[in-house]
Formats: structure tokens, sequence, C-alpha cells
């Protein structure tokens, strides 16, 4: 019996999971509340939830009549965080060899993978997650947590990114040429009638959004990270087909010519974006689009590089430590220019919350950082309507942590409850994380 169970149990709203489900009202006590629209800091509020739905947050302690109480008087609450650059099965690179579980493993076992990450995120205070990278797994993970079957954060889900022939995406790069498998051209582009093509094979097997690789990529073998490697009119192809389908589009990218194309072609977020000018940052918050630096990676894959370069995909050791530097670097100019950023890791497996640390440690400031990974978060999953906010009509998501997170940013990392649409999934005290 793991301890989820257990603690569902025993909460307050128990009723939901362990019994009928019975409508029912809640009422959090809130000694400090950060709204997560950048409103100041409300003191000894009521957050009043209906079933999976905040209806209203008001002054003092109140106590409706028929509501159960949830005590967080000496805690902070604030929204459930959202992570807008996360691949769920992925392992950390220290822990396991690159090229032995790439072969080893099936997307089935990736799928199990992702389903015990996706648990940690939750009880890290994680109740929505973008996934950036995956594949028919993903979308069964996705499916398993909305139908209630293994818990875990709400999923926004591209599949397998699109990009060209020797690209970052592409699986057969730096392998015996003769070897192949199914489903490994699921992302190649190599014309924009194949962009067009991609997306709406990708919508049909239930992707939310699309992700691009327009330039090279750092932990891949034989590409290289300062190449735009795909072409405008396949980048225009793609984004035209996605938004007309309702999808965004999050296109990693390093360099800056590849990032300025990227963003006259339309996309939603340029992920990573290490090499940006401050002219770049310029043209990207001109266009709306959204920075999501990802600095956890790098000091995660950095750390490997230096210490078990043996674990990397072949030789991509010497990328890492050539590149991995410059995104905390160039933080300061994004955070100057006044460009919009969101919070994301690009992990499945880890420390979720370390991405807090590493952007107020370069820059950002507190209150920025939780509007990244709150308000700013949900407006590029266009969900601002539904997440990112302690407010009526918005899920009953919310986190509260151990002290104030905008006076002591170490308080980002003392998360004690977790709420995701009105159901605790964590009560004081840390559970121990899952790993396969
Ligand atoms: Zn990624």
């Amino acid at each position: 019996m793991t301890r989820l169970p257990t603690l569902l149990c025993t909460a307050a709203v128990a009723a939901t999971l362990c019994g009928n489900v019975l409508a029912r009202d809640l009422v959090v006590h809130a000694g400090l509340l950060y709204d997560g629209t950048g409103a100041p800091a409300r003191h000894e509020v009521s957050v009043l939830i209906h079933d999976e739905t905040i209806v209203g947050v008001r002054d003092g302690y109140l106590r409706p009549a028929g509501a159960a109480v949830i005590d967080l008087t000496h805690a902070t609450v604030l929204p459930g965080f959202i992570d807008c650059h996360v691949h769920i099965g992925a392992k950390l690179p220290s822990r396991v060899n690159a090229t032995e579980d790439w072969l080893t493993h099936s997307d089935i076992d990736r799928a199990f993978d992702g389903a015990a990450f996706v648990r940690d995120m939750l009880q890290q205070g994680f109740t929505s997650v973008r996934d950036v990278g995956g594949g028919d797994d993903t979308v069964a993970v996705k499916r398993a947590i909305e139908a209630g079957k293994i818990p875990g954060p709400r999923l926004w889900v591209s599949l397998e990114p699109l990009g060209p022939t020797a690209g970052h995406g592409d699986p057969r790069s730096g392998l015996d040429a003769a070897l192949s498998r199914e489903g490994w051209d699921n992302g190649r582009v190599d014309s924009a009638a194949e962009a067009r093509l991609r997306v709406r094979e990708h919508r049909r097997r239930g992707a939310d959004l699309i992700k691009l690789m327009p330039s090279g990529g750092i932990a891949s073998t034989g590409d290289d990270p300062r190449q735009q490697l795909m072409s405008d009119d396949e980048m225009r192809s793609a984004v035209e087909t996605a938004h007309a389908l309702g999808m965004k589009v999050a296109a990693h990218t390093y360099p800056p010519a590849a990032i300025e194309a990227a963003v006259r072609a339309g996309v939603d977020s340029i992920e990573h974006g290490s090499f940006a000018t401050a002219d770049t940052f310029a043209l990207m918050k001109s266009h709306g689009t959204f920075l999501v630096p990802t600095l956890t990676v790098f000091d995660v894959f950095y750390a490997t590089a230096r210490d078990r370069p043996d674990l990397l995909a072949p030789g991509t050791a010497q990328k890492e430590l050539a590149n991995d530097l410059l995104p905390k670097r160039n933080l300061p100019l994004a955070v100057k220019s006044g460009v919009r950023i969101a919070y994301g890791t690009d992990i499945g497996e880890g420390d979720h919350l370390l991405e807090f640390r590493l952007l107020v440690d370069n820059g950002l400031s507190p209150a920025r950082a939780l509007l990244s990974a709150t308000h700013e978060a949900a407006e590029l999953l266009g969900a601002a309507d539904r997440i990112g906010a302690v407010q009526g009509g918005h899920y009953a998501d919310l986190v509260a942590v151990d002290g104030d997170p905008l006076a002591d940013p170490t308080a980002f990392g003392r998360v004690q409850f977790v709420m995701k649409g009105g159901v605790v999934y964590r009560e004081r005290g840390a559970p121990a994380p899952v790993s396969p």
C-alpha cells in the first residue's frame, strides 16, 4: 500500500475517492494567500470550495454550515504550480545510461515510469504540467490520470517533437544506419507539406499541442545546437496547421537566428532560448512569445557531464560542458527585456521545485517566479480561466508552503499541502519519492 490512499482516506475530503461521490463543500483557512494573479498578499482568508471548483475567497476564517474545514492558518496558500516543460517518463541522467535505457525499454515501460514520476510531481505541488515531447505512452498516462486510475497533475501533451532528418528529434542520429523501429518517423518533417501532415496525425493520436525542434540540441548525438535545422516554411506550415486546430506550438531553440525565425513563424513559446540576445528578446516581447528558460535541466546535465560523462549519449558530454552554463548567465537579459517567462524544468524524475531557486538566484524576483509558475504558465497553456489562480470559477488546485516565499524564496521548496480539484493529495510531512 502506498502512502497516497492512506492520505486520501484520512483527509477531510475522503468522500470523493474513498466512498460515494457526494457533492461537498470545503473551506480552506489560509493564513497568507497569494492568488497567483500578482495581486498583493491577503491575510487570514477563507477559500470556499464546492466539489472541484473554487467558488470564492472571503476575508476572515468563515465556517459555513456543512463545510469541512482545512486549517492552513500557519501556512501560505498558493495556486497549484504549473510546469510547462516536462518529459514525464524521463529518468534523471545521473541515474541511468542514456543509450542503454533507450535500447532496453519499451514505450510500455516508459508509461510506467511516467506514472511514477507524475505522482511525484503532484506531491511536489505541480497540479498541471505540459509534456513537450512524448509518445502514445504519454497520452495513455494523461488518460489514466483523467479517468482517476492513477494520481497525477492535469496533463497537456505533445507527441514526438517535429524536426528534420538528422535533427535534435531524429532518433536515428548516431545509431547504425541499418537500425529502425516503428514510430521513429512520427516526428520527421522535411517539407512544409510533411509538417502539415504530422500536425494532423498528432492531433488524431491525442496531442494537445505541437513541439518543434527548429535548432539542433545538446543532449543528442550528431547535431549542432548553434544551427537552425528547420526551414522557415516548415515552421510556418506547422504553426498555421496547429493554430487552425486550436493547438499551441512550443519551439526548442537556442541560437538567435533560429529563435527569431520561430517567433516570426508564430510559435507560442521558445523553450530554452539559451543564446538569445537583447534584440531576440525584444522581438519575442513584441510578438507576445513566452520564454521557458528550463534552468533545471542544464544544472542536472552539467553535473552529470562533469561527474559521469559515461552515462550520457555518445559525444554529448562536451556539448553539455560547453553550453549548459550559458542559460543562467543569459537570464538577466531576459528579465530586463520584459519578455513573458513561464516556468519549466525539462525533467521527468527529480526536483521540479529547483527551478524556483535557479530563477531567483539568476535575477527573477520571487514575485515573478511565482507568476511564471501560475498565471503566466496558465496563459501559455491557454487555460488561465481554469488554472493558475485562487479565484472563483477556477479548479481548487492549491499548494501550501511553510513561510512566505516572496520574502524568503526558500519557502517555495517547503511544500506541505497539495490539493488538486478539491482532493487533498498531500498533507504535512514529505512522502518518500517514488523511483521505478
Ligand atoms: Zn525538453
